[in-house]
C-alpha cells in the first residue's frame, strides 16, 4: 500500500495522518521562505511603542554621567573609616542632586550629601544618614561600614560607546526610559507591515446583517483583528468574501496588491480547498497543508503574487491557535524584531487531559497559584474548535507534544501564557 492509498482510507481514527507536518517542521517551512520587510521610520520614543528597533543604539554617554550617592547620608574617604570603635569628621559643605560641592573633602572631612548628588573630590564612600550622629558641625561614624559603600559608578547602568540596545529588540517601558536616559527622544524602527485580511464563508453575516437560517456572525475576522492590532501592524479589512470563483479571485488579487501579507479564514479544509486552490494556483504558488495539530488541522501557506499568504481554518479556535503558532512568529520575524520564541513555563495538571498521539494539542486553560503557591492549569471546558469561549475563559495554552499519550491530573505540563507583565 502506498501513502496516497493510506490517506484515503476511510478511517474512524481520525488522529494522525502520513502526510501531515509536524508543528515544527511547518514552523521551519515559513520560516525558510520569509525575510524581514525593507523600510523604516523615524519615531518620537512615545510613538515607538512595540515597534521594533532597527539599527543598534550606541550609548554616546556615561549613564549616570558621574559617580553618585545612592542614599542621604555623608560622603567621606574610606581610608577615614574607623577599624575599631568611633570616628569624629568634620562637615564641611553640602551636596546636593544637581548640585555639586566643588571644593575638596580632606581626611578627617565630610560632606553632607543627597541621593544621586555628585560624590565630591576625595570622597569614595557614602554612611547613610540614619547611621551617623551628627551634632553641630561634626558627624560621628561607628564601625561596620565598607569603603566604596552607597555610590553608584559613572556609567555603571549605560557607558559611553556601548551597545544599549540591539537591532531587533522591541520597544516596551524599560527602553523607552533607557532611550531617554540617553537623551535620545527619536529613534529608527521597523517599518509596520501591512496586512489584508478578509474572512471566506457563504454562510457569514456581518455585524449590523441579520441571521438567516444557517448563517453565522463572522467573528474570525474579529480575533484577528484583535491579534494583529497588537502586532502593531497596518490593517486591511476586507471583510467577508462569499464562495464565489469571481469574488474571491478579485478579492486575493487586491489584497495581495496592497499589502506584505494576506491572512484569510474558512475555505481551506478538504470540502472547499479545491476551488480556493484552483485560484491560488494561477496567482501564486501555495501549498495546502495537513498540520498534526490540535485545532487547527488544515493551514495554506504560500505567495500570493508578492505577498506572503496564510490561509487560516475557519474554525474561530483553530484561528487563534493557527495564529498564534505559525502566523505571529512570521508577522514578528517579517518586522524584524530579533527574540520571537514565547515564554513557555511548566505547570502542574488541574485535571486528567486525554491525548491522541501523533499530534500537538493545544488546550485551552486558566493557569493559578493554588493555596501552597504551585501553579496550576485547569483546562477550561469543552475544548471544540468552535467553542470560542474556551479561549476567552483561558490565560494559557497546555502545550501537548506528539509523543504524549495523555496527562494524569497532578502531572507537570508545558504552558504558554497569553500575556505577560511588561
Ligand atoms: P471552513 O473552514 O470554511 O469549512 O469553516 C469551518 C467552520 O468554521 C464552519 O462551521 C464555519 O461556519 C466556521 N467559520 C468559518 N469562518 C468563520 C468566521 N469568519 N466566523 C465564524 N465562524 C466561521
Ligand atoms: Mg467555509
Amino acid at each position: 500500500m502506498n501513502t496516497t492509498d493510506v490517506k484515503n482510507q476511510p478511517s474512524c481514527a481520525d488522529n494522525f495522518e502520513v502526510d501531515s507536518l509536524s508543528v515544527d517542521e511547518a514552523r521551519r517551512r515559513i520560516q525558510a521562505v520569509i525575510a524581514p520587510a525593507k523600510g523604516f521610520e523615524k519615531v518620537a520614543i512615545r510613538s515607538a511603542m512595540g515597534r521594533i528597533l532597527l539599527e543598534d543604539v550606541i550609548s554616546n554617554i556615561d549613564v549616570p554621567s558621574h559617580t553618585n550617592a545612592a542614599m542621604d547620608g555623608y560622603a567621606l574617604a574610606g581610608t577615614d573609616l574607623p577599624g575599631r570603635g568611633v570616628t569624629s569628621l568634620r562637615v564641611i559643605g553640602t551636596a546636593w542632586a544637581g548640585q555639586p560641592y566643588t571644593a575638596r573633602s580632606g581626611p578627617g572631612e565630610c560632606v553632607r550629601i543627597m541621593t544621586g548628588a555628585k560624590m565630591p573630590d576625595g570622597t569614595d564612600t557614602v554612611i547613610m544618614q540614619e547611621q551617623a550622629e551628627h551634632e553641630d558641625d561634626v558627624v560621628r561614624i561607628g564601625t561596620g561600614h565598607r569603603a566604596g559603600q552607597n555610590v553608584r559608578e559613572a556609567g555603571e547602568d549605560l557607558a559611553a560607546g556601548e551597545i544599549a540596545l540591539h537591532a531587533g529588540k522591541k520597544l516596551a517601558p524599560a527602553e523607552l526610559g533607557l532611550l531617554a536616559s540617553l537623551g535620545i527622544g527619536e529613534i529608527k524602527v521597523t517599518r509596520r507591515l501591512r496586512v489584508a485580511f478578509f474572512s471566506t464563508g457563504d454562510e457569514l453575516r456581518s455585524i449590523g446583517e441579520t441571521l438567516k437560517d444557517g448563517e453565522v456572525y463572522d467573528s474570525n475576522r474579529y480575533t484577528l483583528y484583535g491579534m494583529l492590532e497588537r502586532l502593531g501592524a497596518d490593517l486591511l479589512d476586507m471583510g467577508v468574501v462569499p464562495d464565489r470563483r469571481d469574488a474571491l479571485r478579485q478579492a486575493f488579487e487586491h489584497a495581495a496588491r496592497n499589502a506584505d501579507v494576506v491572512i484569510t479564514t474558512g475555505g481551506v479544509s478538504v470540502g472547499e480547498a479545491d476551488f480556493v486552490k484552483e485560484i491560488l494556483a494561477e496567482l501564486g504558488t501555495v501549498d495546502f497543508w495537513k498540520i498534526a495539530i490540535k485545532p487547527g488541522r488544515p493551514l495554506a501557506f504560500g505567495r500570493v503574487l508578492d505577498s506572503v499568504f496564510f490561509g487560516l481554518p475557519g474554525n474561530p479556535v483553530a484561528v487563534m491557535v493557527t495564529f498564534y503558532q505559525f502566523v505571529q512568529p512570521a508577522l514578528r520575524h517579517m518586522m524584524g524584531e530579533d527574540h520571537i520564541h514565547p515564554a513557555r513555563i511548566r505547570a502542574v495538571a488541574g485535571s486528567k487531559l486525554k491525548k491522541k498521539p501523533g499530534r500537538t494539542e493545544f488546550v485551552r486553560a486558566h493557569l493559578h497559584a493554588d493555596d501552597k503557591g504551585q501553579m496550576v492549569a485547569v483546562k477550561t471546558g469543552f475544548q471544540g474548535s468552535g467553542i470560542l469561549s474556551s479561549m476567552s475563559r483561558a490565560n494559557c495554552f497546555v502545550v501537548l507534544p506528539p509523543e504524549c499519550t495523555g496527562v494524569e491530573a497532578g502531572e507537570l505540563v508545558e504552558v504558554q501564557l497569553f500575556e505577560g507583565l511588561v
